[in-house]
């Protein structure tokens, strides 16, 4: 068994999953990198192990219960406990579809990965989190899922309609502060945060922020102290609206 501390990021292998890992790696924890491909995770695993960090791949498909039950039963063979999870896999479908023409086939699918991949993987990595000593759990939300901001014509957010998207994340603040309830008692932490708009493959490099800068909120609730929050939705620069 390792004696680092272990930390799991869904969707690791590019944009700001791979940023959180090469972060969390670089602060002493051994990062489990999750993937739905084997060889897009391994070359991350790669590119992160040239770098120093201690690397491991998980092949996971958030949207398989499957592939995410054979993951954590295959981690628990390797360490006693997971320190952190990052729920960060996440999906953009119709992002230029009016709400009333997206279909529901793509409603369900970007459902399926950005809201039940997340309750998904947490629910199946809570025997390994409750096995550590004051686990945390991040969950990759988005400032489209504050209804404060995209109520606000003064937000960035205020624009972009998405159905789908949006709602999901909103759907997944939920979730954060529902698991935050229930794992309080453990000593668990859970809280969701906003990346802020970042130049990936999701959008196609339409943001502003590198995916490290992006990766600077997570890490940040990743790593937070026994003082720390919980049940909270943070950006960069401090909490964010509902
Ligand atoms: P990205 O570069 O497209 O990365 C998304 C990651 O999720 C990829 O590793 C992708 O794997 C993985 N993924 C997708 N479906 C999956 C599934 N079914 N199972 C496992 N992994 C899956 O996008 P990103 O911008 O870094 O997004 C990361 C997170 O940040 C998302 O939750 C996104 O909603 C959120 N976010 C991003 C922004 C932004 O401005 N970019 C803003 C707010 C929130 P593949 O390579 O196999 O597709």
């Amino acid at each position: 068994m390792n004696s680092r501390p272990s930390a799991l990021i869904t969707g690791a292998n590019k944009g700001i999953g791979f940023s959180i890992a090469k972060g969390l790696g670089e602060l002493g924890y051994q990062v489990w990198v999750g993937s739905r491909d084997a060889i897009r995770g391994r070359l991350a695993v790669e590119e992160l192990e040239t770098a120093g960090i201690d690397a491991r791949l998980l092949m996971l498909d958030v949207t398989d219960r499957s592939s995410v039950e054979a993951a954590a039963a295959f981690m628990r063979r390797h360490v006693d406990g997971l320190d952190v999870l990052v729920n960060n896999a996440g999906i953009i479908l119709g992002a230029s579809e009016p709400p009333s023409e997206q279909s529901m086939q793509e409603l369900k699918a970007v459902y399926e990965v950005n809201v039940f991949g997340a309750v998904r993987v947490t629910q199946a990595f809570l025997r390994l989190l409750k096995s550590a000593p004051g686990a945390r759990i991040v969950m990759m939300s988005s400032g489209l899922g504050s209804l404060g901001l995209v109520t606000d014509p003064d937000s960035i957010y205020f624009t972009a309609n998405l159905l789908a998207y949006n709602s999901s994340k909103t759907a997944l603040n939920a979730i954060s502060v529902a698991f935050a309830k229930e794992l309080k008692p453990f000593g668990i932490k859970v809280n969701a945060v906003e990346p802020g708009s970042v130049a990936t493959d999701l959008n196609g490099y339409s943001g502003v922020l590198t995916p490290d800068q992006g990766a600077v909120s997570a890490i940040r609730m990743a790593t937070i102290g026994r003082d720390g929050p919980t049940g909270g939705f943070f950006g960069n620069e401090g909490p964010q609206p509902w």
